[in-house]
């Protein structure tokens, strides 16, 4: 395989793209398709080499099966929304092509992601011989790939992961959201959720929450949120007792969110103003600054990674499996902040083991269901590297 088709022009379309023109012995031919296509355009500008761009409504199968043909593609890496997920799947069985993504379905008018809707797709897929790999983003995506990584070599027991996602970049705007702004505060105002003993446990949004002492930024406050790779770990994971998501936000964006909900701006429930029908989310999302806009504004870092507790050789063991990323230099690569960088990345890095044929198999994946030695190789060869630390296996849980 040599021709990918990436759509999604967005802060992650543009990472996948600048990092997969990097790799030019895999990715051959690459396709930029988004529904606007001036954005796909500026984002081949800045590439030194020939990217075609193309416009696409990845919301109509056809129309999209039609692209497929028209450039040729073998395998087609979703950067758009979560929303267009089932269409992209449908579109690549209709087109005979692999499939890849960076976040699970969530349908418009219900804000309830789940890998439940794309799940029932692995038999249509393995029947065609082809695969779909599901959320090969940072988290979901390294951080799965992180917990394969401690069952295969660190562990020969995982019985508790906690996920610590801490972004201590600051755009010194009062408030915006650094992913896509609907995605973001649909996630962030949900209940918390967790899994332990078997069991789903349910908090108020945000109503958990600590100071956390990370490496290289030092004490950040972290809050307990639902996260979509907690699903399929969960599942996927022997002898897991319990696993957590924790993610860091600052006083101000925590007081601006407070707001913002009180008066019910983040309703995805349409209302009509002046004759137009809208959901308030809809209409923050067009106030709120484009997060692909942050990207020269933003310094700081961003430390993700697993704390993981087992058992190794009949002893307690504890380690943090992480990576720091730098926000300017990110934007000094590929025009973009981390958190589009640690996005685009291992989609790129999942497409390359899918098109060299590491990773290839029939079906539907998710991350940690794959060997994670090429992954976590391609992580530190293409920006991102990654440590162990070895932590005191009787100091105190994260919470
Ligand atoms: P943006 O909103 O910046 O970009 C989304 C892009 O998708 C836009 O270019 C938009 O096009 C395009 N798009 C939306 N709808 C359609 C459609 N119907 N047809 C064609 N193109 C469409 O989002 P991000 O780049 O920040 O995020 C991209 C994805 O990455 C999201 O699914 C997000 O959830 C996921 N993500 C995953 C993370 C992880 O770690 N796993 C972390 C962060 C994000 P246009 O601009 O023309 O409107």
């Amino acid at each position: 395989m040599k021709n990918i088709l990436i759509i999604g022009a967005g802060g992650v379309g543009r990472v996948v793209a600048h990092k997969c023109a990097q790799v030019p012995e895999i990715f051959e031919t690459i396709t930029l398709a988004s529904r606007t296509k001036s954005k796909c355009d500026q984002i081949a500008s800045e590439i030194d080499r020939p990217i075609r761009t193309a416009a696409v409504n990845a919301d109509d199968v056809a129309e999209t099966v039609a692209l497929i043909k028209e450039c040729g593609a073998e395998m087609l890496l979703n950067v758009a929304l979560p929303y267009q997920d089932l269409t992209l799947m449908e579109a690549c069985l209709e087109a005979g092509i692999h499939y890849l993504d960076t976040a699970n379905y969530e349908p418009k008018d219900e804000a309830r992601f789940s890998y439940e809707y794309q799940w029932p797709y692995h038999e249509r897929f393995k029947e065609k011989g082809l695969m779909a790999l599901l959320g090969s983003g940072f988290d979901p995506g390294v951080t799965n790939v992180f917990c394969a990584h401690a069952v295969k070599h660190l562990f020969d027991e995982i019985h508790y992961v906690d996920i610590l996602d801490c972004n201590a970049g600051d755009h010194g705007l009062p408030f915006a959201t650094n992913f896509n702004p609907e995605i973001n505060i649909r996630e962030i105002t949900a209940n918390g959720r967790y899994w332990e003993a078997g069991e789903w446990k349910e908090t108020q949004p945000l109503e958990v929450h600590r100071p956390y002492d990370f490496p290289v930024v030092g004490e950040k406050e972290i809050y307990l949120l639902y996260h979509e790779e907690m699903e399929s770990l969960c599942r996927n994971l022997p002898g897991l007792k319990r696993i957590r998501f924790w993610m860091t936000f600052g006083a101000s964006y925590i007081n601006h969110l407070t707001v913002l909900q009180n008066v019910g701006m983040t309703s995805i429930e349409p209302i009509k103003v002046q004759g137009v029908e809208i959901a308030p989310i809809e209409f923050l999302k067009s106030v709120l600054p484009d997060p692909a806009s942050l990207g020269p504004l933003t310094k700081g870092k961003t430390v993700i990674g697993n704390v993981i507790e087992g058992l190794k050789d009949g002893k307690k063991r504890k380690v943090y499996v992480y990576n720091v990323c730098d926000h300017e230099e990110c934007y000094a690569e590929v025009k973009s902040q981390a958190i589009s960088y640690t996005t685009g990345v291992p989609a790129m890095i999942g497409a390359k083991l899918m098109m060299k044929g590491d990773w290839l198999q029939p079906g539907v994946w998710n991350m940690e269901q794959l060997d994670p030695d090429p992954f976590m190789a391609g992580l530190n060869q293409h920006g991102l590297p990654w440590q162990v630390v070895e932590l005191d296996p009787d100091s105190p849980p994260v919470y």
